[in-house]
């Protein structure tokens, strides 16, 4: 899709904090973080929303967000992890995404750079 920035970043037209690829997703950092290591999983196909994808990529997304839970406790000791899917008026880039947002008890302070040489190293 020519206008959608997700597809962008997924051409490597807009640089992201990539901490997750492969042939079927890539996950990277939000621009605008909610939590430190909130993350995006969005599939590499452009789906506008949950009506619009098929199972066999939700499936694997979801597989992914258990990857994702494992590296965010291991690497960034969250105390807990809320998954967020908008559609509709409440979805603000219609390109299908998995929100991943960890919660803390006492809230680390990393810049976005700290963040991701965590999760990635
Ligand atoms: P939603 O569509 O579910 O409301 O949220 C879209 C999310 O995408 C927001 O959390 C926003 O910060 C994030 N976002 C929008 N544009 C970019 C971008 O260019 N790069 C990154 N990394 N995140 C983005
Ligand atoms: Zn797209």
């Amino acid at each position: 899709m020519d206008n959608c920035i997700f597809c962008k970043i997924i051409n490597g037209d807009i640089p992201s904090y990539t901490i997750y690829e492969d042939e079927i997703v890539k996950v990277f950092l939000d621009i605008n973080p909610e939590s430190i290591g909130h993350m995006l999983i969005i599939p590499k196909k452009h789906f506008v929303c949950l009506d619009d994808i098929d199972i066999d990529t939700l499936t694997h997304i979801c597989d992914v967000s258990k990857k994702m839970h494992s590296l965010l406790k291991e690497k960034l000791n969250i105390d807990g992890m809320s998954v967020v899917q908008n559609n509709g008026d409440v979805q603000e880039v219609k390109h299908y995404h998995m929100h991943i947002k960890p919660y803390y008890v006492n809230g680390p302070s990393f810049s976005v750079e700290e963040v991701y040489k965590k999760l990635v190293d």
